[in-house]
């Protein structure tokens, strides 16, 4: 059923994605899902981010306008205009901060455009959100993060400086069942007196969020149904699930058969041989050390299970010596490749993730349990509800600030092999199933979004 196709006009949506790739892409999926359902959309980005999106949605349905990215920010070499290409993330605040010179532009272009319905943007161009209120236009922000982390990063507010040592774990009050240490939190936050500029960005964002009409949350009801209640009971604007939004199908993107890439025939092979693969791969931003890397090798190699490892930022290299060992059973990957069309593939039985939550969502939605690796931001938290509250994963465990190879080489066998990896295996599945259901017509995420643009089409 199409949502919109008795409004006349159609409601057109004014999409606003953030520079990365783990931002970008919900937004695509949330673009084609619009557009599916008959609404005009037309999204805003800059020159360098064009070709990814051009080459993943077709710019006959869709208005693209990208806007010059400001040039001579501090520390920002030029022609960056994404956090996946920074030097170091350490740069994020001063990249995100930057974007709001682009604010002029935006509001010179957005007043040119047709009757507007909505704007839905990042959050972190909270700017975008100012804008819109600016013009009268009704704005969603959209969080690129689980309902369960946003509300425990609200509900551990105030509790977190009390308890002096990064690993003493504490109880929530909110959620008397979960317990988290300051270790599962991101600095300054765990300051008995934040300050800063990752501070301010956020407390921006909060104060833009507050004026908005709502914020998307990129998640399914049925998922984490006691977390969409709290924020909606403790804060504003009201929350709305309209996902999983990986669910979405981008015909661009979609497998070609007869142009497979090299990894997707390995894994074909795989399959044929009866092998199962453990997907390896910590998403765009993760900075992960010469040392940390050689560990992940030895781990992956004498664990003697078959996988399939997408290296991406890392201070070293793996080496020839390691391919030509690992060769019959394992593969590595230096490029860009498409996550979903891998985890999608029957042979790929297992993840080794950071936690980002796109890549938790897509894992979820393939069937696909999760060893969960978190590595920075609200990774820590997703990890968490992989392992604690939905029970889909398993998670591997530190020791020095490291995962030592033999540790990663007994986790990794029992995700692929032993009990627990059987039980969180079973429960993924029942978690697919709770997905596919939220996206029907008459599923929860279909009913909300259907909802919320009816009332933002009311109230215009
Ligand atoms: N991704 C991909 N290919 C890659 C690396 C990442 O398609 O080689 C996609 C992945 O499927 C996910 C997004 O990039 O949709 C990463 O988002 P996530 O929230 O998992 O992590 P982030 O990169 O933001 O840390």
């Amino acid at each position: 059923m199409s949502l919109f196709s008795s409004y006349n006009p159609k409601p057109h949506v004014v999409l606003f994605p953030f520079m990365s790739k783990g931002h970008i892409i919900p937004l695509l999926h949330l673009a084609r899902l619009l557009l599916d359902h008959r609404a005009t959309v037309t999204l805003f980005t800059t020159p360098a981010n064009r070709p990814y999106i051009v080459q993943s949605l077709s710019d006959d349905d869709i208005t693209i306008i990208d806007l010059p990215f400001p040039g001579n920010i501090p520390g920002i070499p030029p022609g960056i205009e994404s956090t996946d290409k920074l030097p170091s993330m350490s740069l994020f605040v001063s990249f995100a901060r930057a974007t709001k010179l682009m604010q002029p532009n935006f509001e010179n272009v957005l007043q040119k455009l047709p009757h507007v319905t909505c704007i839905i943007s990042d959050q972190f161009l909270h700017w975008t959100l100012e804008s819109a209120t600016k013009f009268g236009i009704p704005s969603l922000g959209f969080n690129g993060m689980s309902a369960y982390s946003s509300a425990i990063c609200q509900d551990a507010v105030g509790l977190l400086p009390l308890h002096e040592s990064p690993d003493e774990p504490f109880t929530l009050t909110s959620f008397p069942w979960i317990k988290v240490t300051r270790n599962d939190f991101v600095y300054p936050f765990t300051e008995r007196h934040p300050s800063g500029p990752l501070f301010d960005f956020i407390t921006d964002i909060n104060i833009a969020l507050s004026n908005s009409y709502g914020l998307l949350v990129n998640s399914f009801y049925e998922l984490e149904p006691q977390f969409m209640d709290y924020l909606n009971r403790e804060s504003k604007p009201k929350a709305f699930c309209v996902g999983p939004l990986c669910l979405t199908r981008l015909p661009k993107m979609e497998p070609v058969l007869h142009n497979k890439c090299r990894w997707i025939q390995w894994l074909d092979q795989k399959l044929a041989q009866g092998n199962p693969v453990l997907y390896v791969a910590f998403g765009s931003q993760a900075e992960i050390s010469s040392k940390q890397l050689t560990e992940i090798a030895g781990g992956l190699e004498e664990s003697k299970v078959s996988f399939l490892w997408v290296v991406r930022k890392s201070g070293t290299e793996l080496g020839e010596e390691f391919e030509d060992r690992i060769q019959e059973r394992g593969m590595v990957v230096k490029e860009w490749v498409d996550q979903k069309q891998i985890l999608e593939h029957e042979i790929v039985q297992g993840f080794l993730s950071h936690c980002g939550w796109n890549s938790v969502l897509e894992s979820i939605c393939s069937e696909v349990p999760i060893l969960a690796w978190p590595m920075m931001a609200e990774q820590h938290l997703n990890a968490k509800m992989v392992v604690e509250e939905i029970k889909i994963g398993l998670r591997v465990e530190r020791r020095n600030g490291i995962i030592q190879a033999e540790s990663l080489k007994n986790k990794v066998k029992e995700l692929m092999e032993g009990e627990n990896g059987n039980e969180v295996r079973k429960k993924v599945k029942e978690v697919a199933e709770a997905a596919r259901n939220s996206i029907k017509d008459g599923g929860s995420s279909f009913r909300t979004l259907g909802q919320l643009i009816e009332e933002i089409h009311l109230h215009n």
